[in-house]
């Protein structure tokens, strides 16, 4: 079903005015994870503002240690939703757990599965009952074939409303969190014919590497990119090392304009 063939070569998810996968590179932007009311309102503001069409930002934090901030559950998501509303931005947020199905499905406009839940094939089934987009994100050791087959998962449970994210896998490389696997995003199109974003912020962990990454994302086709913006990174409750700020991401913005005309 992931697969692309002559009648089925590229699929346009549409949310309103906002397309994926259409002819101009959709950018998601926002907190890793809310953190409060006015966080997100005014990374919500500064990132429409620079032109992004989608927020991002974390409700239920998948993180390392249990010790480390763990998300602002519904409260996060009711965040999310007043933004939508003063901003008209839609909402992408991550679902970590089926128990969380309920408040995620009455606010986001984009359900988020995260790497660590690629191959979680209960949640990807009974993700793929609903009636509304899906972003996959790449496990961070899956291969092209596992993440497809995990696509393939939600596609056969009936819901055909898939995004890829490619956000970087582990390597012996050391230097950076993850290693940005730019190479999949041309290859990953050529055998589907689901949209491709890329995620420089969690593909790299290294603010300075997220602008080269995004113009490379682009230019090698990448139907759009989930950009980690906080109004101050240095206090950040989660990824403050690879967020931007709302200046460096309008900079961004601009910069990307000179390899996609569209932007
Ligand atoms: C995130 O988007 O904040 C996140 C946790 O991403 P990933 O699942 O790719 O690690
Ligand atoms: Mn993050």
């Amino acid at each position: 079903l992931a697969s692309r063939t002559e009648t089925r070569k590229k699929t346009v998810i549409e949310l309103d005015d906002v397309k994926i996968g259409g002819n101009k590179p959709t950018i998601m932007a926002g907190p890793c994870a809310v953190e409060s009311r006015e966080q997100v309102m005014e990374t919500a503001k500064a990132v429409r503002a620079a032109g992004a069409t989608i927020l991002r930002g974390g409700a239920y934090k998948p993180r390392t240690s249990p010790y480390s901030f763990q998300g602002l559950g519904e409260e996060g998501l009711q965040y999310l939703a007043e933004a939508r509303k003063e901003t008209g931005l839609k909402i992408v947020t991550e679902m970590m757990g089926l128990e969380q199905m309920e408040p995620v499905m009455e606010y986001t406009d984009i359900i988020q599965i995260g790497a660590r839940n690629m191959q979680n094939y209960p949640l990807l089934s009974a993700i793929g009952e609903l009636d509304k987009p899906v972003m996959l994100k790449r496990g961070m050791s899956a291969t092209i074939r596992e993440w497809l087959l995990a696509a393939e998962y939600i596609m056969e449970a009936g819901n055909h409303q898939v995004i890829l994210c490619e956000r970087g896998i582990r390597t012996f490389s050391e230097k950076t969190r993850n290693t940005l696997d730019l190479s999949s995003i041309p290859l990953v199109k050529e055998l589907s014919h689901l949209p491709v974003i890329a995620d420089p912020s969690h593909g790299t962990g290294m603010k300075k590497l997220v602008a080269p990454m995004s113009k490379a994302a682009i230019a090698c086709g990448a139907d759009g990119l989930i950009l980690e913006v906080h109004p101050n990174p240095e206090e950040a409750l989660s990824d403050g090392p690879q967020s931007l700020e709302p200046g460096e991401f309008s900079d961004l913005m601009q910069e990307l304009s000179l390899i996609d005309s569209s932007l």
